[in-house]
């Protein structure tokens, strides 16, 4: 049997052939502890590394020193946010979100609230998941430590307006941290730019291996400070103990800079199958909804509701030739209907019909076009089981 045609680049990516390559040296000849300062094998970790945080620091407009790598995302989120409250305490330790960001940043929320460790203010968003920059300024207060709003949603791909955010939180004396992880390397990332203090970003959403991401930290106007999750050796400036992941950070480092090389045209090339698939479905078929926002939204990104199909069994029908998903992954694995999308307002039926199709580096043309194919011909097959279908059609 054939592989199925790959369209959940949200979920995760390949890994990107060039960064495979910079890789596999590191896990053999080269395999030294980069904090091994005595022989050869712990300075080419060493080296190695140093490459890699300037790459990451280069493609956010970053410097080196503001780079500490971490396992990944969910850990990132987790220091930055647990990082800030620990440190601000005696300011306050009140945070500020938003109703649709990743549970790595809402659960890391709600479990400091429910240890009595933090309040939090969810700041809703409208029909397209967008975020009013004053509802997120009149929900500060003087014990608000952090703001954290993320870049670009996972399942729906809007992208909130972060530098408005930041230059209220600048204003207002608040730290602003985003979870980037689904915008770098997909749209162009400047810490200044986005006036952020704090962000975070994963390697195996832009081609680089999985486990391994890192947290940015302004180190000037303010200087962020915040407190470590894991104490031990004292590796990456104390701030993340344990040896590095050398063959990941290399990962990391060689994703960033292949991200930045073909960003212009690959985010051009995506939107245009995007937009193509999106305009054939919506003409072949009836009764679909866009969800997300129409123009802010990521390239590779698009999110569908097919009303009156349930979206577990347009999957079902198609995942031997098709891997597509109903929204983040991690939420199908607790089989919840997506939260991101309630919290747009969206209906019982919209919610359960949605499709994520998500795009990337290896798309091909004909891939959309078979997907496109197969999408209609099942989302027909299925309607014409569907009583309510025929009712609508009827009325
Ligand atoms: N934030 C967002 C927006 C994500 O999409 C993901 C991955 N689904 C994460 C955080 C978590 O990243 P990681 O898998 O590296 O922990």
């Amino acid at each position: 049997m054939s592989r199925p045609i790959y369209m959940d680049y949200h979920a995760t990516t390949p890994v990107d052939p060039g960064v495979l390559e910079a890789m596999l040296p590191f896990f053999q000849e080269k395999f030294g502890n980069p904090a091994s300062r005595n022989h050869p094998f712990g300075w080419d970790a060493e080296s190695a590394v140093a490459t890699a945080r300037e790459q990451v620091a280069k493609l956010i407009g970053a410097r080196e020193k503001e780079i500490t790598f971490t396992a990944g995302a969910s850990e990132s989120n987790n220091l930055a946010i647990k990082g800030v409250l620990e440190f601000q305490r005696s300011k306050g330790n009140h945070l500020v979100t938003c109703a649709t960001e990743h549970r790595s940043v809402i659960d890391t929320c709600r479990s400091l609230e429910r240890k009595g460790l933090a309040r939090v203010t969810v700041v809703p968003v409208d029909r397209h998941g967008c975020l009013d920059p004053r509802a997120v300024e009149a929900a500060l207060t003087p014990q608000t430590v952090l703001i954290s709003i993320m870049l670009a949603n996972n399942e729906i791909g809007t992208i909130h307006p972060l530098a408005e955010i930041g230059r209220i939180a600048k204003r207002r004396g608040v730290l602003f941290h985003s979870d980037a992880t689904q915008g770098v390397g997909k749209i162009p990332v400047g810490v200044d730019a986005l006036v952020v203090d704090l962000l975070s970003l994963s390697a195996h959403k832009i081609y680089g291996p999985k486990g391994i991401g890192a947290l940015y930290l302004r180190s000037k106007d303010p200087r962020v400070r915040i407190a470590p999750l894991t104490e031990g050796g004292g590796q990456e400036r104390g701030l993340r103990s344990g040896t590095l992941n050398v063959p990941g950070i290399v990962g990391l480092g060689k994703a960033c800079e292949i991200a930045a090389a073909l960003m212009a045209e690959e985010s051009k090339r995506l939107a245009t199958l995007r937009d193509g698939l999106q305009q054939t479905l919506t003409r072949e078929l009836d009764h679909v909804t866009l969800n997300g926002h129409p123009v802010e939204r990521l390239p590779g990104n698009l999110n569908l509701s097919f009303s009156f199909v349930e979206a577990e069994s347009l999957l079902m029908a198609l995942n031997r030739e098709i891997a597509l998903s109903t929204g983040s992954a991690c939420s199908s694995a607790t089989l919840e209907p997506s939260y991101v999308l309630k919290a747009l307002g969206k209906g019982d039926e919209i919610v359960h019909s949605s499709i994520r199709f998500g795009l990337g580096r290896f798309t091909t043309a004909a891939e959309v076009e078979t997907v496109a194919k197969r999408v209609i011909a099942e989302v027909r097959r299925l309607r014409k089981l569907s009583p309510e279908y025929a009712m609508a059609c009827a009325s």
